[in-house]
């Protein structure tokens, strides 16, 4: 490990790529100098104790210390920044990532580097490609492998699955930040549709016990792409949205889009379906009351994006080619 002298810092990495994270850029420097991403921050900011659960929105003296560091300008790092919102993942929640777009960077002979879109919590594919985004490899920074892109043979039905888990997540963003109306093939509000979304996420039962994502069923491929937690969770005695937004896991968030797909479609095509065709009474019960007018849920993390973050969010628009069946 070399060790990071704080006084005369120069990450000698590639230039933020165009859409990287901060947190992104810091990991490259920290695997470089072989050292973990916290201790670099702390050596750029010893004289200015900045916490590292705020690397994706530096305050403008810590961008500049950062800057420096890299040999770019300013202003030109403060268009990475990427302030917490309630429609991205929580700050340092683990990175999901598109393994074509990894691809690609690696022929290029570029860093592997996250980009931002991929922080959006109810994105589940990658919007350059379609492809569904997948968990980052624990050892990103310094990996040198290829991404197993060994994609497996979906059938017809398996990838309309997991269309309409896509477009639902991507539906239920724009309704519920971008203002744009509920469609009219989906039962409910967008408000309905994220109490839903976290309580078939958190164990509603009153021992510990596994959530309702566990149980979705899908067939050998599409496994790889939707399940459930690992392990049996504590009962939640509050649904928080900011608890859904720690699921770093996409093929987690797919499980719980799809089941909430389901609940709130008018139609349902039975080859479309999670495995049962009722949710338990328990599970209907804690969203009735999570999702009443009072409910703090209906308050919290409905904010609008504000017209500048909303046209961020337009830049990266769905370039893919397959249709958005839920709009
Ligand atoms: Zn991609």
């Amino acid at each position: 490990m070399i060790e990071v002298v704080p006084s005369c810092q120069r990450w000698w990495i590639q230039p933020p790529m165009p859409d990287e994270t901060l947190r992104s850029v810091v990991n490259r420097a920290a695997a470089l100098y072989e050292c973990p991403p916290t201790r670099l921050w702390e050596c750029l900011n010893w004289d200015d104790p900045q916490p590292y659960d705020e690397v994706e929105s530096p305050s403008f003296d810590t961008l500049r210390r950062m800057a420096a560091a890299i040999g770019v300008r300013a202003p030109d790092l403060s268009t990475h920044r990427l302030p917490d919102a309630p429609w991205l993942l929580a700050p340092l929640t683990d990175e999901a990532y598109c393994p074509m777009c990894c691809i690609e960077d690696q022929r290029r002979g570029d860093p592997l580097w996250i980009r931002r879109s991929w922080r959006r919590v109810l994105l589940t594919r990658c919007p350059a490609h379609g492809c569904p985004l997948d968990l980052r490899p624990e050892r990103w920074a310094t990996w040198s492998g290829s991404p197993a892109l060994h994609l497996p043979d979906l059938t017809e039905n398996e990838q309309r699955i997991l269309e309409l888990i896509a477009s639902f997540g991507e539906t239920l963003e724009r309704s519920l930040y971008g203002g744009e109306p509920w469609p009219e093939n989906l039962t409910g509000n967008p408000q309905i549709a994220r109490g839903l979304l976290i309580a078939v996420s958190f164990n509603m039962n009153r021992i510990r016990d596994l959530p309702l994502t566990k149980c979705v069923q899908t067939s050998g491929n599409l496994a790889r792409y939707i399940h459930g937690p690992l392990h049996r969770q504590e009962p939640t005695k509050k649904l928080r949205w900011d608890a859904y937004r720690k699921i770093a896991d996409p093929a987690i968030r797919r499980a719980s889009l799809w089941i909430t797909a389901w609940e709130l479609m008018r139609e349902r095509p039975y080859d479309l379906s999670p495995g049962w065709s009722k949710l338990p009474p328990h599970v209907e019960h804690m969203i009735r009351r999570a999702t009443s007018e009072n409910s703090p849920l209906r308050r919290a993390g409905s904010a609008r994006l504000d017209p500048l973050s909303w046209r961020e969010l337009q830049r990266h628009p769905l370039t893919m080619t397959h249709s958005n069946t839920l709009k």
